[in-house]
């Protein structure tokens, strides 16, 4: 099947907007083409796209970068670039989780973050990692520069606030962690079927200077609803409270009561995902906490 007509390898971003100008919203980004590809292949009755953009040539897409306190990553730089970056192994972990249990070799070395994130869908691993990392996004959108929240990004299942036939995903920012904080991921994942997780959960936490009380904490754990969001009630019940097992039972447990995920057919059962809340969070916060109290941080499930 023709999936389009010409292949456009733009080498700076400048010269990546011309084209999508050029073609007047007929023309598609693509990155690694894990997704858009997929998607093609799976509509009945395709008409191929006039032109298809290909982002990953450019190089200040493809860069990690430290800038201070804060680590840039380029929309097109690949799950893989994220699972070897020590960088971000120490000071991201979560995202190096995530990112690291992303399909398998194949899609982890061509998929982007960009493309990740773009896709839209609340499931999206390395989109869970970045909210709970907080990050914000570049963007060029209706042919101004802008910086958004990564939350802002999502409009609704597959729906992003850029359109890719005009606008551009440039690079993620996000503060790096500092000594007293750490952050973690896990995922609950079917052994074959559908390619996103039953349920996924990334946690940041910072401990006050004895390491021993919460002082911060941001909780993702998704998909719940139509957009990645936090477990906002959950972080503000966790401040203040000794960093023990007792509290994080006790969070985990709040979690469960309080977040209410759906039946779905590919999934699970509310019920078994609701359980699983419970036991997400509970092994994540554990294991951020551990991180921030020890200082001992190995990305965990990476490549499995
Ligand atoms: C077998 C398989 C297993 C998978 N497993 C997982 C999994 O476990 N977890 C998971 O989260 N995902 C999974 N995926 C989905 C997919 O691999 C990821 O979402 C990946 O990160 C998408 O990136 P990409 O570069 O391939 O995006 P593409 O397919 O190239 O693009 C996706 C969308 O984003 C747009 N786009 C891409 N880059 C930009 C940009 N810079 N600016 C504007 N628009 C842009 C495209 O136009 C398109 O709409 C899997 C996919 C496959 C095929």
């Amino acid at each position: 099947m023709k999936l389009w007509e010409r292949y456009h390898t733009p080498t700076t971003v400048d010269d990546a907007l011309a084209l999508l100008a050029q073609y007047d919203g007929q023309a598609r980004v693509i990155a690694g083409g894990t997704d858009l590809l997929v998607d093609a292949r799976a509509e009945g009755e395709f008409h191929p796209y006039p032109a298809l953009v290909d982002i990953t040539r450019i190089p200040e897409l493809r860069r990690i970068e430290e800038n201070g306190d804060f680590i840039t990553i380029g929309a097109g730089v690949t799950h893989t670039q994220i699972v070897n970056s020590p960088l971000l192994a120490r000071d991201a972990t979560c995202l190096v989780e995530s990112c690291g249990v992303v399909g398998g070799p194949q899609v982890r070395n061509v998929g982007t973050l960009g493309g990740n994130v773009a896709h839209a869908l609340p499931a999206g691993d390395g989109t869970t990692s970045l909210v709970a990392l907080d990050a914000e996004a570049d963007i060029v959108k209706d042919g101004q520069p802008r910086r958004v929240s990564i939350q802002k990004m999502f409009l609704g299942p597959g729906q992003s606030l850029i359109d890719p036939t005009r606008d551009l995903l440039l690079r993620f920012r996000f503060r790096r962690a500092d000594h007293r904080e750490a952050t973690a991921f896990k995922r609950i994942m079917r052994p074959q079927g559908v390619a996103l997780p039953i349920l996924g959960c990334a946690v940041w936490v910072r401990l006050d200077e004895n390491r021993a009380a919460f002082e911060a904490a941001r909780i993702t754990i998704a998909p719940i609803g139509p957009i990645p969001g936090r477990a906002d009630e959950v972080e503000r019940a966790i401040v203040g409270q000794p960093a023990a097992d007792e509290t994080i039972t006790q969070i985990a447990e709040l979690a469960q009561s309080m977040l209410h995920p759906r039946t779905s057919k590919y999934r699970a059962t509310a019920d078994y995902r609701r359980e699983m809340i419970g036991v997400l969070v509970r092994r994540t916060l554990a294991l951020a906490v551990k991180r921030a109290q020890t200082g001992d941080i190995v990305p965990e499930g990476v490549g499995v």
